[in-house]
């Protein structure tokens, strides 16, 4: 009988070692693998100001190309960090305009300020400077990059918050999230990992058994106005970044360039190791057309079984703007999207559950520093992973997406 009892009570703390610091040994581990980065990554740096400290450099070198470069510095609300814009101007003739900007989603900003560098590094160099100006924009979010956190310091994403009129936009447009609001955010903080996933996955099998996770999805990705403290929240009018870059677009926009081509750099969406060209719905090319115009894989036109519009989206303010004062000009305005997880269903429950963690953590803590840790792991990977092989991979997919578009848009590069 008493070795029946200590049986018991060994298989007890077996049970509770398992669960307090097996698995989540475990899943610590796995989130920091991929963690193989060597400095020989040179385009990537590890913090808001190394990046803004290099975006800085660049004004003097531009200025060997372009004899009139400007440095406009924007301090966000009361965060002290500031969103700074790079603006040459074509030397002889404004015909041609490029715009990069990046860092609207925070943390994506770092993938963002690296393809900024590679196209100042490689590219900037061929165009043609007597007709061509170019504009950099480093970190829209400058809160959210240097936090790394996708919203802004408002918790607002910023590219929900691009709203024409909020006037007339209706804040109860996003349905579904009022619904499945209490499976999106909890109050309280998080605990152990090991019990945390089994529970989400728990409560996840119940709401896509009753509504579908194409109705999570949807719920999500187009943004709601309802919630201050959950995901995807697109605020209640223009944020301070938004009136910044809503006059800087008035100004690209109306400015003497008459052929306009914007690229806006985001991380997160899509296939892994393969970057994606997400168009504007305004575009009119069917997706095999534009794949074949840009001699780039994987377009996603209208017409795409992925396609959806998001409202507040930056680059639909751009069209907007063209269709108010401006409908003669030539403008491309449109979203390079590095994936980081995939596309297929497993990857969109993940990056699901990793982005309401991610924000349970922040408005609620939690009880444990390891399920912390892992949390935080999980989310720079998924928007800024360290890999080398994503990372060389992004770089190659960048040069031949915007070679492509710049030349089917009439910018041609010198060799
Ligand atoms: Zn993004």
């Amino acid at each position: 009988m008493q070795t029946m009892w200590k049986k018991l009570l060994l298989l007890i703390i077996l049970f509770f070692v398992t669960i307090e610091w097996i698995v989540p040994g475990i899943l610590l581990q796995i989130s920091q693998t991929g963690n193989d980065s060597q400095s020989k990554d040179a385009h990537y740096v590890k913090t808001y100001e190394q990046s803004r400290h290099r975006f800085l450099s660049y004004e003097a070198e531009l200025k060997t190309h372009w004899k009139s470069v400007r440095h406009i510095s924007n301090t966000i609300g009361k965060t002290n960090l500031s969103t700074d814009v790079l603006w040459a101007d074509a030397n002889q003739k404004k015909k041609n305009l490029v715009i990069l900007t990046s860092g609207i989603h925070g943390i994506e900003g770092y993938v963002g300020s690296a393809m900024i560098d590679l196209f100042q590094k490689e590219l900037a160099s061929r165009l043609n400077p007597e007709t061509t100006g170019i504009v950099y924009v480093h970190a829209v979010n400058p809160w959210g990059m240097k936090n790394f956190r996708r919203y802004n310091e408002n918790n607002v994403d910023l590219n929900r918050n691009f709203i024409p009129d909020w006037n007339t936009f209706s804040l109860n447009s996003n349905r579904n999230y009022t619904e499945l609001r209490s499976f999106f955010d909890s109050s309280t903080p998080m605990g152990n990992s090991t019990l945390h996933e089994l529970g989400f996955l728990g409560s996840l099998a119940q709401v896509a058994a009753t509504s579908g996770t194409g109705k999570i999805e949807k719920a999500l990705l187009t943004g709601q106005y309802n919630d201050s403290k959950g995901v995807y929240y697109g605020g209640k009018k223009d944020e301070a970044s938004t009136v910044f870059m809503k006059n800087l677009y008035e100004q690209v926009v109306g400015s003497d360039y008459q052929n306009i081509v914007h690229i806006d750099l985001h991380t997160g969406y899509g296939p892994k190791y393969q970057m994606s060209i997400f168009a504007s719905s305004s575009e009119k090319m069917k997706q095999a057309e534009a794949e074949k115009a840009f001699n780039y894989p994987n377009v996603l036109m209208p017409d795409s079984k992925d396609f959806y519009v998001t409202s507040g989206d930056n680059t639909e303010y751009m069209y907007w703007l063209k269709k108010q004062q401006h409908v003669d000009k030539k403008i491309y305005s449109t979203t390079f999207e590095f994936g980081t997880m995939g596309n297929d269903t497993l990857s969109s429950i993940q990056s699901l559950k990793n982005t309401i963690d991610e924000n349970r953590i922040f408005w609620n803590g939690s009880t444990s520093s390891t399920t912390k840790k892992i949390v935080q792991n999980r989310y720079l990977q998924m928007f800024y992973p360290t890999e080398s092989k994503w990372r060389t991979k992004a770089e190659k997919d960048f040069r031949q997406a915007i070679k492509g578009i710049l030349e089917n848009r009439g910018v041609p590069l010198t060799n």
